[in-house]
């Protein structure tokens, strides 16, 4: 497949249960089952994502782009919880795109909600 941001190949890389397509050029991630798989793949941001140090995030200002599945516009999303993280799904296959890095900002997000919940179950366990 080739990447929708900057035209290069795209390679898939496995973590069971999860497969995403990540480019060989901008370093983006593409996931076919959207949402969904986006959620699972948090766990194995590491595995999957690199920092974003390869295009210094020029790719995330490209956002009008076609789904490389099927060629439709993609629409342009904002995540509920971190509003910097803009990414791009397909409407039509619901197939997911995300820019280097950004996996990784949500995973590290996921970790800071945990901690926050740690210390206040500990609060409420002194009073
Ligand atoms: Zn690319
Ligand atoms: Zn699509």
């Amino acid at each position: 497949m080739i990447c929708p941001k900057c035209q290069s190949h795209m390679k898939a890389l496995n973590a069971l249960p999860i497969t995403a397509l990540k480019c060989e050029g901008c370093a983006g991630l593409w996931f076919k089952d959207g949402q969904i798989a986006v959620d699972k793949a948090i766990e194995y941001a590491e595995f999957f994502d690199s920092q974003n140090n390869k295009n210094d995030g020029f790719f995330n200002q490209v956002r009008e782009i076609d789904c490389p599945e099927c060629s439709k516009p993609m629409s342009k999303m904002t995540d509920k919880s971190q509003f910097h993280i803009k990414y791009e799904m397909c409407t039509d296959c619901r197939g997911v795109f995300l820019d280097e890095g950004e996996l990784l900002d949500l995973s590290e997000f996921t970790l800071a909600e945990r901690l926050q919940q740690a210390i206040k179950t500990y609060q409420s366990n002194i009073k």
